[in-house]
């Protein structure tokens, strides 16, 4: 059972429970872009999210990932370790999109193999910068053996996600998760892996089914997540 507001993000809230190590993470309809400058609500994203976020970890789970998550408690809450989240944002892409091609002139749509890894640092202030592994051990976010570790898990999480996507007609562009370490110290995947976090490019049309349809004005947002919620569960 929920009970204290312990945080709350742009996309979800976390809530204490009877048992310390343990939290509640609820999603909500709450959608945001460009660090909090454009917000929107879209009815039963926090339900379609919290969804097909749970449906991937239980295979990434089944795969040997190690994660924050226990169960769900219902359609739009999820039971989860209480970790303490590394500031990181980790990024795996196999496609150019997004900011690589406006940062760096990549033109969108081509193929990187071997995918690129990136960390930025989560902090709104400075706009969540890319930063090296230096600057993550020098800021005290991590030690270089835990970054080699969470690269590790980068590399074997993308393997098995992209694919799972492929499996469902999906391509999987690009992805941002983020660690936790739990009161032992090891250190677990957390946060969702949903349209919110990924780039999801239909294998055959190549139409795009996640957040960019919000960032960039397309329309057809919640039907692009209906969709994907559709195709992962007739999967299993
Ligand atoms: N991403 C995210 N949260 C962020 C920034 C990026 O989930 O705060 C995801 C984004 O959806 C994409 C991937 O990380 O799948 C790479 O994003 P990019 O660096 O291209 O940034 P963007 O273009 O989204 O600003």
């Amino acid at each position: 059972m929920k009970q204290e507001l312990l945080y709350e993000g742009k996309a979800k809230q976390i809530y204490s429970t009877a048992n310390p190590d343990e939290v509640i993470i609820y999603y909500k309809d709450d959608a945001t872009a460009g660090n909090g400058a454009k917000k929107a609500q879209f009815e039963d994203k926090g339900r379609l999210n919290s969804e097909i976020s749970r449906m991937i970890y239980m295979d990434l789970m089944k795969n040997g990932i190690k994660t924050h998550l226990i169960k769900s408690v219902n359609e739009r809450e999820q039971l989860c370790h209480k970790v303490d989240i590394i500031l990181l944002e980790a990024i795996v892409r196999n496609i150019a999109a997004g900011s690589l091609v406006k940062r760096i002139g990549l033109e969108e749509g081509k193929k990187l193999n071997p995918p690129i890894l990136e960390f930025c640092y989560k902090a709104d202030a400075f706009n969540d910068p890319l930063i090296n592994d230096d600057h993550a051990v020098a800021l005290g976010l991590a030690t270089h053996e835990e970054l080699d570790f969470i690269r590790g898990e980068m590399r074997k999480i993308n393997d098995y996600l992209k694919a799972l996507w492929l499996e469902v007609g999906i391509d999987l562009v690009d992805f941002k998760i983020e660690f936790g370490r739990m009161k032992d110290g090891t250190i677990v995947l957390a946060d969702e892996i949903s349209p919110d976090t990924c780039r999801l490019w239909d294998s055959k049309t190549g139409e795009k089914l996640d957040k960019d349809r919000f960032r960039q004005d397309m329309g057809g947002v919640i039907e692009a997540y209906e969709e994907i919620h559709r195709r992962l569960k007739d999967r299993t």
